[in-house]
């Protein structure tokens, strides 16, 4: 009963050796198997490890996290999609670049969306003592409440590397890890260059963006894409692609709180 899980794997696999050099995400670092794949389970939510791997797969839904932000350049344009599409995401922020750009995060909780934490520095978590992960995870939610009064809930690895222990330490801390069901190479890169608005192969990466994600669209499925160019530009019409196929948006919390063994109370 892994098949979920092994497909995930086939499509990362795919999308790494389909991208032209190498591939990144705000870094440099080649895509590895993610680690939390060797964790053996189909749950859609894991209590112990508290570890959200996808929804309710009754019900016609699909979470979006957008990751790696906040981005002047991109951000605004994407909040804007968001708010034309009357739709909610989670965003997984980097705590250096909050720091940076306060507003956007405020703005981002003023139109309801929801914030998560995506360390302070975007080190690989799995690379890193424990000790330090710590600091990566406490850093990034203490800069959050100081510029926003927000406490974040909600912890994405960056890359999605980790282990057990990093789970634990992160449920210790109070948060849920969210994993991802569907990437879609927004974060692809051509040596040293991100697909900018200026290169003549963008508009083609921008559509193969949108259907990376429609094509990959099922019940229950997390949505990751990232605060960048191509994202900025395909997400107005990635969200009426998704209303037309009968899907609805949700946060990460909302799809937490669907499912049957969810930890989250709702109602009185
Ligand atoms: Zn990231």
């Amino acid at each position: 009963m892994h098949i979920p899980l092994l497909t995930t794997s086939i499509k990362l696999a795919a999308l790494a050796l389909i991208s032209i050099s190498s591939v990144a995400c705000s870094h440099r670092t080649p895509v590895k198997p993610p680690k939390s794949k060797s964790i053996v389970s189909n749950e859609a939510y894991i209590p112990s490890l508290a570890l959200l791997r996808r929804g309710n797969q009754e019900l016609k839904e699909v979470a979006l996290t957008i990751d790696d932000g906040p981005h002047d350049k991109w951000a605004p344009t994407i909040l804007k999609a968001l708010r034309d599409n009357h739709v909610h995401a989670t965003f997984f922020v980097v705590g250096k670049k909050v720091k940076e750009h306060p507003e956007l995060v405020k703005q981002m909780l003023a139109d309801g969306n929801e914030v998560g934490n995506h360390s302070m520095n975007h080190p690989r978590l799995d690379s890193i003592s424990l000790a330090k992960v710590k600091d990566e995870i406490v850093e990034c939610h203490k800069t959050v409440f100081q510029e926003t009064g927000y406490r974040m809930k909600l912890l994405r690895p960056p890359g999605l590397r980790y282990t057990e222990d990093i789970l634990k330490l992160g449920k210790s801390l109070g948060y849920t890890t969210v994993e991802e069901n569907i990437a879609v190479g927004d974060f692809i890169v051509v040596g040293d260059h991100t697909w900018y608005e200026n290169n003549p192969g963008f508009p083609a990466h921008v559509a193969k963006v949108r259907f990376n994600v429609f094509k990959q669209l099922k019940n229950g499925a997390i949505i990751v894409i990232h605060d960048m160019p191509a994202t900025a530009a395909a997400l107005d019409s990635i969200l009426k692609g998704i209303a037309e196929r009968g899907y609805k948006v949700v946060t990460a919390s909302e799809m937490l709180a669907h499912l049957k063994n969810s930890p989250v109370k709702v109602g009185p």
